[in-house]
C-alpha cells in the first residue's frame, strides 16, 4: 500500500510516531510537506520562515540518505492533500498532531473530507510529554496553576519514552505528481537582514542534536544559576528546535535522564530536574492555549478586557527598533533583531516595558515577537506575553512592574551583555550604564555618549509610567 506521511511542526527522522507507524503499515511512502497559503492570523513570520526554508533542507537531505526524498507542496492544505492521494493511489494518511486553535479546526476539516473518500487518517503525538486531555486536576478540569501542574506531572516522566525510527524507510512509489522546488516556496527574505541568524543558528535535526549535546556537556552543571543571566550563554537555545519539531521533548527528558543518572551527581540531577521544569512550562503554555484557545486574542482574566491600554504608533515603533533610550530594553530588542532570539528574563523585562511602563497592548508586542523571533511558537509566545501584561494563568500580579536598571544591575552585573549590544554606551563605567540618562553630564562627555545623539534620552520617565500603569490596574481590578 502507498501512504503519505504529513510533516508539520515535526521536522524530525527521530522518535516520530507517525513515521513509525506509517514505516510499518506501508510498502510505499510519500513524506510530504505542505506550505499553507492561509489567511490565519498568526502564519509563520519572517524570521520562522526563514527557519523553515533551512529545516525542510536538512529534512530533506536525511531522508535522501534513507532513500526517500520530501515532495513539497503548496496551498490550502486538504486541497494538496487530496490531490496527492488521486496521483498516486494513497490509502492512508499519517501525522503528528498540532494544537493550536485553527489547526486543530483544520486537521478536523481535513481528516472528515479524507474519510468521506475512502482515504484511513491517523494522528500521533509528537509534540508534547502528555496531551492537554490527558493531564488534568482532580476535579477533572484544567490546571491554571503551574506548581501543582508540574508536581502531578513528575511521576508520569518515567514512563514516556522516545520511539525508535526504522533506518531505512519504505520508497517512493512511481506516480506521485509534481514536486515544488524548495526555493519556489519562497521562505527566505528578499533582503538579506538574515546573516545574524545564519551566524547563530543551524536549523534541521543535526542542529537541535548539536544543542543538545551542548547543554549536557557544557551548560547543564550550570544551568540553576546561569539561567537568569543574559550575559552568561547559559541556556540551551534549544527552543526553536523544540517549536519545528526538530527535536520532541520526549527525546530531550531521556538525554537529560541518562546524562544525570551517569553521572550520580546529586548537583546534576537538581539541575536536571531544573531543566525540565522549564521545558514543562512549554507544556503548560501548550495545555493552556488547547484549553482556552481564545487567549492567543484575548486576556485570560477577563478584566482586562476594559484596561486603558494607549495607542502610541511611536513609542512601539522606538520599542521595535531597540531606541527606547533604556538600555536593557535596546540591547534585548536589538539581540531579537539580530539573532532572532532573545534571552527569557529579557523577553520579560521588554514586555513589562511596553505593556506597563508603555502601556501598550500586550497584542502588539506578541505581534513583534511573532515575526521576529526563530522560536515563535503561538502557545509560548501567549503564555509569556499574558504572563507578564498580568491578565494570564499564574500570571505576575499587574503591580509587578521590573524596573530595567535594577534588572541590569543584578543579571548582567559587569554589564557585558548592554555592551555587547549597545557599542555607543560601551565606555560608560559599569555605574551608569544601565541608566545613562542619570550620568554626569562630564562622565557622558568622556565616554564619547551624547544623549539624544548618540544614544536617544529615554521614552518615559520609569516612576511616572509606573505610576500611571498601576492607576489603570486601580480602574479594573474591581471589574468582574
Ligand atoms: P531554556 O532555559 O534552555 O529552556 C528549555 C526549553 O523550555 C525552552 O527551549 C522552551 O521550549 C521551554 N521554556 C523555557 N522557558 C519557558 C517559558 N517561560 N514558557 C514556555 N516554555 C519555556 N518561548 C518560545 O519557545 N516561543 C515564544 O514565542 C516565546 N515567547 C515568549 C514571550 C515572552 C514575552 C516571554 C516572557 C517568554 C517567551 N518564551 C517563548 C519563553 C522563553 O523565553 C523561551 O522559551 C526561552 O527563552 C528559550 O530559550 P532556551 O531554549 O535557551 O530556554
Amino acid at each position: 500500500d502507498t501512504a503519505i506521511l504529513w510533516f508539520r511542526q515535526d521536522l524530525r527522522l527521530a522518535d516520530n510516531p507517525a513515521l513509525r507507524a506509517a514505516c510499518r503499515d506501508a510498502d510505499r511512502l510519500i513524506p510530504v510537506y505542505i506550505l499553507e497559503t492561509d489567511t490565519d492570523p498568526w502564519a509563520p513570520g519572517a524570521a520562522s520562515r526563514w527557519w523553515l526554508h533551512h529545516s525542510l533542507s536538512a529534512l530533506d537531505a536525511a531522508l535522501r540518505e534513507r532513500g526517500s526524498r520530501l515532495h513539497l507542496l503548496q496551498g490550502e492544505a486538504g486541497a494538496c492533500l487530496q490531490q496527492l492521494v488521486a496521483a498516486s493511489g494513497t490509502t492512508a494518511v499519517y501525522w503528528n498532531r498540532r494544537l493550536e486553535p485553527a489547526a486543530i479546526a483544520r486537521d478536523r476539516d481535513i481528516k472528515a473530507e479524507l474519510k468521506q473518500r475512502g482515504i484511513a487518517c491517523h494522528s500521533f503525538n509528537a509534540a508534547l510529554l502528555v496531551e492537554p486531555w490527558d493531564h488534568l486536576n482532580q476535579q477533572g478540569r484544567p490546571y491554571r496553576v503551574f506548581t501543582p501542574f508540574w508536581r502531578s506531572l513528575q511521576p508520569r516522566l518515567d514512563s514516556l519514552a522516545p520511539q525508535r525510527t526504522p533506518s531505512q524507510l519504505p520508497g517512493l512509489p512511481r506516480r506521485r505528481g509534481h514536486s515544488l522546488q524548495l526555493d519556489a516556496l519562497g521562505l527566505l527574505p528578499e533582503h538579506d537582514w538574515d546573516a545574524g541568524l545564519h551566524d547563530e543558528w543551524q536549523p534541521g535535526e543535526t542542529g537541535a542534536h548539536n544543542r543538545l549535546r551542548t547543554l549536557l556537556e557544557r551548560r547543564l552543571q550550570r544551568y540553576p544559576e546561569a539561567r537568569d543571566r543574559p550575559d552568561a550563554d547559559g541556556t540551551s537555545r534549544l527552543s526553536p528546535h523544540l517549536h519545528f519539531g526538530e527535536l520532541g521533548p520526549r527525546q530531550v527528558l531521556a538525554r537529560i535522564q541518562q546524562h544525570a543518572g551517569a553521572r550520580r551527581s546529586p548537583g546534576l540531577v537538581g539541575a536536571g530536574e531544573q531543566y525540565l521544569r522549564q521545558l514543562a512550562w512549554r507544556e503548560f503554555a501548550h495545555h493552556l492555549l488547547y484549553h482556552f484557545p481564545e487567549t492567543a486574542e484575548r486576556p485570560l482574566d477577563s478584566r482586562f478586557k476594559a484596561f486603558p491600554w494607549r495607542n502610541d504608533p511611536d513609542s512601539l515603533r522606538a520599542w521595535q527598533r531597540g531606541s527606547t533610550g533604556i538600555p536593557l530594553v535596546d540591547a534585548g530588542m536589538r539581540e531579537l533583531w539580530h539573532t532572532g532570539w532573545m534571552h527569557n528574563r529579557v523577553r520579560m523585562v521588554v514586555a513589562s516595558f511596553l505593556t506597563k511602563n508603555l502601556g501598550i497592548h500586550w497584542l502588539e508586542g506578541a505581534r513583534w515577537f511573532w515575526d521576529t523571533l526563530v522560536d515563535a511558537d503561538l502557545a509560548n509566545n501567549t503564555l509569556g506575553w499574558q504572563w507578564t501584561a498580568g491578565c494570564g494563568a499564574d500570571a505576575a500580579p499587574f503591580f509587578r512592574i521590573f524596573n530595567p536598571v535594577t534588572q541590569a544591575q543584578k543579571f548582567d552585573p559587569d554589564g557585558s551583555y548592554l555592551r555587547r549590544w549597545l557599542p555607543e554606551l560601551a565606555a560608560l563605567p559599569d555605574k551608569w550604564l544601565a541608566r545613562p540618562w542619570e550620568a554626569p553630564a562630564a562622565v557622558l562627555a568622556e565616554a564619547g555618549v551624547e544623549p539624544g545623539a548618540t544614544y536617544p534620552r529615554p521614552l518615559v520617565d520609569l516612576k511616572a509610567s509606573r505610576e500611571r500603569a498601576l492607576a489603570g490596574w486601580d480602574a479594573i481590578r474591581t471589574h468582574n
